[in-house]
Protein backbone atom coordinates (compact mmCIF):
# COMPACT_ATOMS: atom_id res chain seq x y z
CA UNK A 1 0.00 0.00 0.00
CA UNK A 2 1.27 3.62 -0.12
CA UNK A 3 2.68 4.10 3.06
CA UNK A 4 0.92 7.02 5.20
CA UNK A 5 4.24 7.67 6.95
CA UNK A 6 6.76 7.23 3.92
CA UNK A 7 9.96 8.68 5.66
CA UNK A 8 9.36 6.61 9.30
CA UNK A 9 11.46 3.77 10.05
CA UNK A 10 12.01 1.23 13.11
CA UNK A 11 12.42 3.59 16.47
CA UNK A 12 15.72 3.91 17.92
CA UNK A 13 15.34 2.54 20.98
CA UNK A 14 14.18 -0.92 19.09
CA UNK A 15 17.40 -0.04 16.76
CA UNK A 16 19.97 0.20 19.60
CA UNK A 17 18.30 -2.48 21.86
CA UNK A 18 18.89 -4.68 18.88
CA UNK A 19 22.41 -3.91 18.37
CA UNK A 20 23.13 -4.56 21.88
CA UNK A 21 21.97 -7.64 22.28
CA UNK A 22 23.57 -8.75 19.24
CA UNK A 23 26.52 -7.20 20.11
CA UNK A 24 26.37 -8.38 23.98
CA UNK A 25 27.39 -4.37 24.69
CA UNK A 26 25.69 -2.93 28.15
CA UNK A 27 22.45 -1.56 27.44
CA UNK A 28 22.30 2.07 28.38
CA UNK A 29 19.95 3.26 25.05
CA UNK A 30 16.80 2.32 25.36
CA UNK A 31 15.70 3.80 28.60
CA UNK A 32 14.29 0.54 31.28
CA UNK A 33 15.43 -0.29 34.73
CA UNK A 34 17.17 -3.59 34.57
CA UNK A 35 16.21 -4.20 37.87
CA UNK A 36 12.93 -5.23 39.60
CA UNK A 37 10.01 -3.09 40.72
CA UNK A 38 8.28 -3.33 43.79
CA UNK A 39 7.39 -6.84 45.14
CA UNK A 40 4.50 -5.61 46.80
CA UNK A 41 3.33 -5.06 43.39
CA UNK A 42 3.86 -7.75 42.01
CA UNK A 43 2.02 -9.58 44.92
CA UNK A 44 -1.46 -7.02 44.50
CA UNK A 45 -0.87 -8.19 40.80
CA UNK A 46 -1.53 -12.03 41.57
CA UNK A 47 -3.35 -11.38 44.35
CA UNK A 48 -6.03 -9.50 42.12
CA UNK A 49 -5.59 -12.33 39.14
CA UNK A 50 -6.30 -14.89 41.51
CA UNK A 51 -9.16 -12.88 42.78
CA UNK A 52 -10.94 -13.36 38.94
CA UNK A 53 -10.25 -9.98 38.20
CA UNK A 54 -9.73 -10.59 35.05
CA UNK A 55 -12.41 -9.24 32.45
CA UNK A 56 -12.75 -6.07 30.84
CA UNK A 57 -12.21 -2.73 33.21
CA UNK A 58 -14.30 0.03 32.45
CA UNK A 59 -13.33 1.64 29.60
CA UNK A 60 -12.02 5.18 31.40
CA UNK A 61 -10.10 2.65 34.00
CA UNK A 62 -10.86 1.19 37.26
CA UNK A 63 -12.30 3.55 39.41
CA UNK A 64 -9.85 2.84 42.34
CA UNK A 65 -7.09 3.46 40.45
CA UNK A 66 -8.95 7.11 38.83
CA UNK A 67 -9.50 7.98 42.48
CA UNK A 68 -5.70 6.86 43.86
CA UNK A 69 -4.27 9.27 40.85
CA UNK A 70 -6.76 12.13 41.92
CA UNK A 71 -5.63 11.89 45.56
CA UNK A 72 -2.00 12.15 43.90
CA UNK A 73 -2.26 14.87 42.27
CA UNK A 74 -4.37 17.03 44.67
CA UNK A 75 -1.45 16.57 47.20
CA UNK A 76 1.72 17.21 44.66
CA UNK A 77 0.11 19.50 42.38
CA UNK A 78 -3.22 21.37 45.12
CA UNK A 79 -5.67 20.46 41.90
CA UNK A 80 -7.85 17.50 42.66
CA UNK A 81 -9.12 16.35 39.48
CA UNK A 82 -12.90 14.77 39.12
CA UNK A 83 -11.77 11.27 38.93
CA UNK A 84 -14.82 10.16 36.74
CA UNK A 85 -14.71 12.74 34.37
CA UNK A 86 -10.42 13.94 33.94
CA UNK A 87 -8.32 10.71 34.25
CA UNK A 88 -8.08 8.11 32.04
CA UNK A 89 -6.08 5.11 31.97
CA UNK A 90 -3.97 4.54 28.62
CA UNK A 91 -1.80 1.34 27.60
CA UNK A 92 1.01 3.19 28.56
CA UNK A 93 1.81 7.32 28.38
CA UNK A 94 2.13 6.64 24.53
CA UNK A 95 -1.76 6.04 23.95
CA UNK A 96 -2.40 8.77 26.17
CA UNK A 97 -0.11 10.83 23.71
CA UNK A 98 -1.35 9.51 20.55
CA UNK A 99 -5.34 10.01 21.56
CA UNK A 100 -4.55 13.81 22.93
CA UNK A 101 -3.51 14.41 19.83
CA UNK A 102 -5.70 12.73 17.91
CA UNK A 103 -8.53 13.94 19.19
CA UNK A 104 -7.08 17.91 19.29
CA UNK A 105 -4.92 17.99 15.77
CA UNK A 106 -7.38 18.69 12.62
CA UNK A 107 -6.07 18.54 9.46
CA UNK A 108 -4.07 22.06 8.38
CA UNK A 109 -3.66 23.03 12.27
CA UNK A 110 0.14 23.83 13.75
CA UNK A 111 1.47 21.91 16.49
CA UNK A 112 4.56 23.15 18.49
CA UNK A 113 6.88 21.10 19.84
CA UNK A 114 10.55 21.22 21.25
CA UNK A 115 13.22 19.88 19.80
CA UNK A 116 14.75 17.49 20.58
CA UNK A 117 11.90 15.76 20.90
CA UNK A 118 10.63 12.32 22.09
CA UNK A 119 9.89 10.43 19.02
CA UNK A 120 5.92 9.38 19.40
CA UNK A 121 4.75 13.18 18.78
CA UNK A 122 5.61 13.79 15.22
CA UNK A 123 4.31 10.38 13.71
CA UNK A 124 0.88 10.88 15.34
CA UNK A 125 0.59 15.07 14.31
CA UNK A 126 1.55 13.80 10.39
CA UNK A 127 -1.27 11.37 11.06
CA UNK A 128 -3.87 14.18 12.09
CA UNK A 129 -3.03 16.04 8.74
CA UNK A 130 -1.15 18.85 11.20
CA UNK A 131 1.77 20.81 10.91
CA UNK A 132 4.62 20.33 13.32
CA UNK A 133 6.60 23.56 14.09
CA UNK A 134 9.63 22.56 15.57
CA UNK A 135 11.73 25.36 18.19
CA UNK A 136 15.14 23.81 18.39
CA UNK A 137 16.67 24.46 21.71
CA UNK A 138 20.04 24.77 22.42
CA UNK A 139 22.78 22.74 24.82
CA UNK A 140 23.70 22.96 27.47
CA UNK A 141 20.47 23.93 29.45
CA UNK A 142 17.70 23.24 26.15
CA UNK A 143 15.42 25.98 27.59
CA UNK A 144 13.32 28.05 25.58
CA UNK A 145 13.25 31.62 24.13
CA UNK A 146 9.89 32.42 24.66
CA UNK A 147 10.03 35.67 22.11
CA UNK A 148 10.90 33.00 19.37
CA UNK A 149 7.71 30.88 20.93
CA UNK A 150 5.62 33.82 20.37
CA UNK A 151 6.72 34.50 16.90
CA UNK A 152 5.43 31.18 15.48
CA UNK A 153 1.98 31.07 16.65
CA UNK A 154 -0.83 32.32 14.48
CA UNK A 155 -4.58 31.17 14.44
CA UNK A 156 -3.29 27.85 12.91
CA UNK A 157 -1.67 27.58 16.06
CA UNK A 158 -3.92 24.56 18.11
CA UNK A 159 -1.69 22.62 20.01
CA UNK A 160 1.99 22.68 22.18
CA UNK A 161 3.26 19.56 23.09
CA UNK A 162 6.20 19.69 26.16
CA UNK A 163 7.90 17.33 28.14
CA UNK A 164 9.15 17.94 31.61
CA UNK A 165 11.52 16.28 32.75
CA UNK A 166 12.76 16.35 29.46
CA UNK A 167 13.95 13.21 27.56
CA UNK A 168 16.40 13.17 26.42
CA UNK A 169 17.97 16.12 27.56
CA UNK A 170 17.37 15.70 31.35
CA UNK A 171 16.45 19.02 31.95
CA UNK A 172 13.32 20.79 33.45
CA UNK A 173 10.62 23.17 33.06
CA UNK A 174 10.37 26.21 35.69
CA UNK A 175 7.07 27.52 36.98
CA UNK A 176 8.23 30.46 35.35
CA UNK A 177 8.10 28.52 31.71
CA UNK A 178 4.76 27.82 32.53
CA UNK A 179 3.47 31.28 33.36
CA UNK A 180 5.26 32.47 30.52
CA UNK A 181 3.55 29.67 28.11
CA UNK A 182 0.32 30.80 29.46
CA UNK A 183 1.20 35.00 28.47
CA UNK A 184 1.56 33.74 25.57
CA UNK A 185 -1.27 32.03 24.59
CA UNK A 186 -3.85 33.09 26.57
CA UNK A 187 -6.01 35.21 24.27
CA UNK A 188 -5.56 31.87 21.47
CA UNK A 189 -7.80 29.17 21.50
CA UNK A 190 -4.51 26.44 21.84
CA UNK A 191 -4.42 23.70 23.91
CA UNK A 192 -1.32 22.02 25.95
CA UNK A 193 -0.21 18.65 25.46
CA UNK A 194 2.60 17.82 28.40
CA UNK A 195 3.95 15.16 28.94
CA UNK A 196 5.60 14.28 32.56
CA UNK A 197 6.10 11.18 32.24
CA UNK A 198 8.99 11.58 34.63
CA UNK A 199 6.89 13.34 37.38
CA UNK A 200 8.80 11.32 40.05
CA UNK A 201 12.25 12.10 38.61
CA UNK A 202 12.84 15.46 38.87
CA UNK A 203 16.05 16.62 40.92
CA UNK A 204 15.63 20.30 40.93
CA UNK A 205 15.51 22.37 43.81
CA UNK A 206 12.52 23.58 43.06
CA UNK A 207 10.68 20.05 42.40
CA UNK A 208 8.63 18.88 39.59
CA UNK A 209 6.86 21.69 37.89
CA UNK A 210 3.62 20.43 36.34
CA UNK A 211 1.00 22.23 33.98
CA UNK A 212 -1.65 20.72 36.61
CA UNK A 213 -0.04 23.27 39.09
CA UNK A 214 -0.89 26.06 36.72
CA UNK A 215 -4.13 27.09 37.21
CA UNK A 216 -5.08 28.56 33.94
CA UNK A 217 -2.97 26.19 32.17
CA UNK A 218 -4.45 23.57 33.27
CA UNK A 219 -7.87 24.64 31.94
CA UNK A 220 -6.56 24.03 28.46
CA UNK A 221 -3.85 20.68 28.90
CA UNK A 222 -3.22 16.90 29.04
CA UNK A 223 -1.08 15.89 31.67
CA UNK A 224 0.37 12.39 30.86
CA UNK A 225 1.87 10.24 32.81
CA UNK A 226 2.81 6.55 33.02
CA UNK A 227 3.11 4.09 36.13
CA UNK A 228 6.43 1.99 33.97
CA UNK A 229 8.84 4.94 34.78
CA UNK A 230 7.46 5.46 38.26
CA UNK A 231 7.43 1.72 39.84
CA UNK A 232 10.07 0.40 37.40
CA UNK A 233 7.88 -1.92 35.10
CA UNK A 234 8.13 -0.39 31.37
CA UNK A 235 6.59 -3.68 30.48
CA UNK A 236 3.43 -3.35 32.37
CA UNK A 237 2.48 -0.57 29.70
CA UNK A 238 0.01 1.49 31.84
CA UNK A 239 -0.08 5.64 31.95
CA UNK A 240 -2.55 7.60 32.10
CA UNK A 241 -4.00 11.48 31.60
CA UNK A 242 -5.74 13.82 33.16
CA UNK A 243 -7.55 16.49 31.66
CA UNK A 244 -10.47 18.83 32.02
CA UNK A 245 -14.12 16.85 31.32
CA UNK A 246 -14.66 18.23 28.08
CA UNK A 247 -11.32 17.56 26.46
CA UNK A 248 -11.24 14.20 28.54
CA UNK A 249 -14.81 13.46 27.13
CA UNK A 250 -13.02 14.34 23.16
CA UNK A 251 -10.08 11.90 23.61
CA UNK A 252 -11.60 9.40 25.49
CA UNK A 253 -13.42 9.02 22.21
CA UNK A 254 -10.09 8.07 20.57
CA UNK A 255 -8.59 5.93 23.50
CA UNK A 256 -12.29 3.95 23.30
CA UNK A 257 -11.50 2.54 19.76
CA UNK A 258 -7.73 2.76 20.07
CA UNK A 259 -8.18 0.13 23.12
CA UNK A 260 -10.85 0.21 25.33
CA UNK A 261 -9.84 -0.65 28.19
CA UNK A 262 -6.43 -1.29 30.02
CA UNK A 263 -5.87 -4.47 31.32
CA UNK A 264 -7.67 -5.01 35.11
CA UNK A 265 -5.26 -6.68 37.29
CA UNK A 266 -2.66 -4.56 36.43
CA UNK A 267 -5.21 -1.36 37.41
CA UNK A 268 -6.38 -2.56 40.07
CA UNK A 269 -2.46 -3.31 42.03
CA UNK A 270 -1.27 -0.02 40.96
CA UNK A 271 -4.26 1.45 42.84
CA UNK A 272 -2.99 -0.86 46.02
CA UNK A 273 0.16 0.67 45.39
CA UNK A 274 -0.78 4.26 45.21
CA UNK A 275 -2.84 4.02 48.05
CA UNK A 276 -0.46 2.21 50.26
CA UNK A 277 3.25 2.31 49.34
CA UNK A 278 2.91 6.18 48.56
CA UNK A 279 6.96 6.65 49.86
CA UNK A 280 8.16 4.97 46.63
CA UNK A 281 7.20 7.76 44.74
CA UNK A 282 8.32 10.44 47.15
CA UNK A 283 11.65 8.60 47.61
CA UNK A 284 12.00 7.99 43.88
CA UNK A 285 14.62 11.24 43.38
CA UNK A 286 16.50 9.94 45.97
CA UNK A 287 16.29 6.56 44.87
CA UNK A 288 17.99 7.90 40.95
CA UNK A 289 19.93 10.60 42.48
CA UNK A 290 22.36 8.25 43.96
CA UNK A 291 22.53 6.37 40.76
CA UNK A 292 23.25 9.30 38.81
CA UNK A 293 25.71 10.61 41.10
CA UNK A 294 27.34 6.83 41.33
CA UNK A 295 27.57 6.92 37.14
CA UNK A 296 28.91 10.10 36.93
CA UNK A 297 31.81 9.62 39.71
CA UNK A 298 32.73 6.42 37.74
CA UNK A 299 32.56 8.27 34.75
CA UNK A 300 35.20 10.68 36.70
CA UNK A 301 38.33 10.06 34.32
CA UNK A 302 36.58 9.50 31.14
CA UNK A 303 37.00 12.03 28.00
CA UNK A 304 33.13 12.49 28.30
CA UNK A 305 31.99 15.72 28.83
CA UNK A 306 28.77 15.40 31.52
CA UNK A 307 25.84 17.64 30.65
CA UNK A 308 23.80 18.92 33.92
CA UNK A 309 21.09 16.55 34.88
CA UNK A 310 17.51 17.94 36.77
CA UNK A 311 15.49 14.78 35.87
CA UNK A 312 14.75 11.74 34.10
CA UNK A 313 16.93 8.72 34.39
CA UNK A 314 19.34 10.06 31.74
CA UNK A 315 22.34 11.73 31.38
CA UNK A 316 23.49 13.40 28.16
CA UNK A 317 27.54 13.41 27.45
CA UNK A 318 29.70 15.34 24.60
CA UNK A 319 31.92 12.74 23.53
CA UNK A 320 34.04 15.68 20.95
CA UNK A 321 36.98 15.11 22.61
CA UNK A 322 36.92 11.48 21.65
CA UNK A 323 35.69 11.07 18.73
CA UNK A 324 34.88 13.12 15.07
CA UNK A 325 31.82 10.62 13.96
CA UNK A 326 28.95 11.75 13.77
CA UNK A 327 25.92 11.02 16.78
CA UNK A 328 24.49 7.78 15.13
CA UNK A 329 28.09 6.20 13.40
CA UNK A 330 29.30 7.12 17.35
CA UNK A 331 26.80 4.79 19.01
CA UNK A 332 27.28 2.15 16.50
CA UNK A 333 30.84 1.91 16.81
CA UNK A 334 30.25 2.61 20.40
CA UNK A 335 28.04 -0.52 20.56
CA UNK A 336 30.22 -2.50 18.40
CA UNK A 337 33.09 -2.06 19.44
CA UNK A 338 33.56 -0.72 22.95
CA UNK A 339 30.46 -2.27 24.30
CA UNK A 340 28.33 -0.02 25.32
CA UNK A 341 24.95 1.06 23.08
CA UNK A 342 23.95 4.64 24.04
CA UNK A 343 20.86 6.95 21.99
CA UNK A 344 22.07 9.57 19.58
CA UNK A 345 20.82 12.96 20.01
CA UNK A 346 20.69 14.20 16.74
CA UNK A 347 17.57 11.61 16.16
CA UNK A 348 15.10 13.62 17.89
CA UNK A 349 15.67 16.78 15.91
CA UNK A 350 14.14 17.87 12.59
CA UNK A 351 17.23 20.07 11.89
CA UNK A 352 20.60 19.39 11.35
CA UNK A 353 21.99 18.62 14.87
CA UNK A 354 25.34 19.86 15.02
CA UNK A 355 26.27 18.79 18.34
CA UNK A 356 28.40 15.37 19.33
CA UNK A 357 25.59 14.23 21.69
CA UNK A 358 24.88 10.72 23.12
CA UNK A 359 22.42 9.68 25.57
CA UNK A 360 23.29 7.59 28.46
CA UNK A 361 20.09 5.29 30.79
CA UNK A 362 21.25 5.19 34.18
CA UNK A 363 18.30 2.95 35.34
CA UNK A 364 20.77 -0.04 35.94
CA UNK A 365 22.06 -1.31 39.06
CA UNK A 366 25.57 -0.51 40.44
CA UNK A 367 27.16 -3.04 38.59
CA UNK A 368 25.99 -2.44 35.05
CA UNK A 369 26.84 1.10 35.53
CA UNK A 370 30.29 0.55 37.12
CA UNK A 371 30.70 -1.99 34.49
CA UNK A 372 29.65 0.76 31.58
CA UNK A 373 32.13 3.45 33.04
CA UNK A 374 34.95 1.31 33.36
CA UNK A 375 34.69 0.46 29.50
CA UNK A 376 33.98 4.62 28.92
CA UNK A 377 36.88 5.37 30.50
CA UNK A 378 39.13 3.92 28.42
CA UNK A 379 38.37 5.89 25.68
N1 LIG B 1 7.14 10.09 26.78
C1 LIG B 1 8.44 10.07 27.10
C2 LIG B 1 9.18 11.36 27.18
C3 LIG B 1 9.08 8.84 27.33
O1 LIG B 1 10.38 8.85 27.63
C4 LIG B 1 8.34 7.65 27.24
C5 LIG B 1 8.95 6.29 27.46
N2 LIG B 1 10.21 6.19 27.66
C6 LIG B 1 6.99 7.73 26.91
C7 LIG B 1 6.43 8.95 26.68
C8 LIG B 1 6.16 6.48 26.77
O2 LIG B 1 5.80 5.93 27.99
P1 LIG B 1 5.10 4.49 28.09
O3 LIG B 1 6.19 3.49 28.09
O4 LIG B 1 4.34 4.54 29.37
O5 LIG B 1 4.20 4.35 26.91
N1 LIG C 1 10.88 6.05 26.07
C1 LIG C 1 11.95 5.09 26.13
C2 LIG C 1 13.27 5.79 25.91
O1 LIG C 1 13.31 6.98 25.79
C3 LIG C 1 11.76 4.03 25.07
C4 LIG C 1 10.38 3.58 24.86
C5 LIG C 1 10.30 2.73 23.62
O2 LIG C 1 11.18 1.95 23.32
N2 LIG C 1 9.26 2.91 22.89
O3 LIG C 1 14.27 5.15 25.85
Amino acid sequence: PQSKLPDLGTTIFTQMSALAHEYQAINLSQGFPDFDGPRYLQERLAFHVAQGANQYAPMTGVPALREAIAAKTAELYGHTPDANTDITVTAGATEALYAAITALVREGDDVICFDPSYDSYAPAVELSGGILKRIALQPPHFRVDWQAFAELLSDKTRLVILNTPHNPSATVWQKSDFEALWQAIADREIYVLSDEVYEHICFAAEGHASVLAHPQLRERAVAVSSFGKTFHMTGWKVGYCVAPAEISAELRKVHQYLTFAVNTPAQLALADMLRNEPQHYRELPDFYRARCDLFIDALGSSRLDILPCEGTYFLLADYSAISSLDDVSFCQWLTKEVGVAAIPLSVFCADPFPHKLIRLCFAKQESTLLAAAERLCKL
